[in-house]
């Protein structure tokens, strides 16, 4: 994609804040990118959720941005000459905060039916029976949730309950119901219910699983024991839509859509636009750059336990800047070295001491399991 392809509507701040933008496709679909304010604080700045509107067989909407931005996506919404009441479906590339917060609203304003991922439509309703200590009114994508509960309690409360009582159809195939030249490609790892969305032949809306600039969280396959007893029974294998295994298959399959359709151009829900730069990325190359990046985070970890078993944080700051991990950056920089510490652990590379550190087992199979992911 050339920048020269995107018409700008509105050109908002230079991280990309309130922009909007156009791609008119050569099959005469158009796709619209708004992006709503996302900033959580601290040094790790995401940018703004980018969220799309896609005009094909109808008038889709995908993603919904931050919990408090529903207004604010529908005022950008009007700004673009999209009204509410014509969008014909909403739909999610997943369900974290900063792509379904606005979707309450959006489905009240605009009346279209929501479409989901079975996974998402399990995930997003609370269990109170079986939810883990003090959070029985939390929705079961967030059980695990690291953000201290004085955070939790005032600002997700809300977001919990509207979205337990969403009004939801399923997207079990892999078409999309309302818009059939849409084609659904389930990429889970960085959230267990991530979609990306194929406009024909041309366009690949992508979500958080393939960003510029910036590797996504893999999650990890530790949040299946809480969430197990809601799932359904064809995924209970710990990998399947959990962890950075998960997650690599996903780019695998990123690269091979990628060959199978060489024209698509990426949109991602971060950093389309940002330090006033058009993050345009070739599918193929930066699915590989990420997953080269993991396999070197591997191997540093490797390396940082030759001289004796490690805590967590303590290899957090033998991979991260010191500016990271202040605050809550250290609990982020934690989860992303136990998804690590996961694969090393699969792959019997590392083990789990009972003080909680981890220490390497001698041998060395990791790099084994990379090249056979990508011979395969
Ligand atoms: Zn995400
Ligand atoms: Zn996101």
């Amino acid at each position: 994609m050339n920048p020269e392809n995107i018409e700008v509507i509105h050109q908002g701040e230079p991280n990309g804040n309130g922009w909007i933008i156009r791609l008119r496709l050569p099959s005469g679909r158009e796709i619209f990118g708004l992006a709503t304010e996302n900033f959580y604080g601290g040094d790790w700045d995401l940018g703004p959720t980018w969220n799309y509107v896609v005009r094909g067989e109808g008038l889709t909407l995908i993603d919904t941005g931050r919990f408090g931005m529903g207004g604010r996506l529908l005022a950008l919404l009007e700004q673009a000459g999209i009204a509410a009441r014509d969008l014909t479906a909403i739909t999610l590339t997943h369900g974290h905060e900063d792509h379904d917060g606005g979707l309450v609203e959006l489905a009240r304003e605009s009346r279209a039916p929501v479409w989901v991922h079975p996974l998402y439509d399990r995930l997003r309703r609370s269990y109170p029976e079986q939810a883990p200590q003090g959070r029985a009114h939390f929705s079961a994508s967030c059980w695990h949730c690291f953000m201290p509960e004085s955070f939790t309690q005032v600002q997700c409360r809300d977001y919990h309950r509207q979205r337990d009582g969403l009004e939801t159809n399923l997207l079990t195939g892999s078409t999309f119901p309302p818009d059939p030249g849409i084609r659904l490609h389930h990429l889970p790892g960085h959230c267990p219910d991530a979609l990306a969305f194929q406009v024909g032949d041309e366009a690949l809306l992508v979500g958080d699983t393939l960003l510029p600039e910036i590797t996504p969280h893999p999650s990890q396959e530790a949040f299946l024991q809480g969430t197990r007893p809601i799932l359904a029974p064809a995924l209970q294998e710990s990998q399947s839509v959990y962890g950075l295994r998960a997650y690599l298959h996903s780019l695998k399959k990123l690269q091979a859509l990628a060959r199978q359709f060489p024209n698509l151009i990426v949109l991602p829900a971060h950093r389309l636009y940002y330090n006033e730069q058009w993050g345009i990325i070739d599918p193929e190359v930066r699915s590989q750059e990420i997953s080269e990046h993991h396999r070197q985070r591997g191997r540093s970890i490797r390396n940082a336990l030759r001289d004796g078993p490690l805590d967590d944080e303590a290899i957090a700051r033998v991979l991260f800047e010191p500016q990271l991990l202040k605050g809550l950056g250290m609990r982020m920089a934690v989860n992303e070295v136990r998804s690590h510490l996961e694969l090393l652990a699969h792959c019997g590379d590392v083990g789990r001491l009972d003080d909680g550190k981890t220490a390497s087992t001698g041998r060395s199979n990791y790099e084994e399991y990379f090249q056979r992911l990508e011979a395969d």
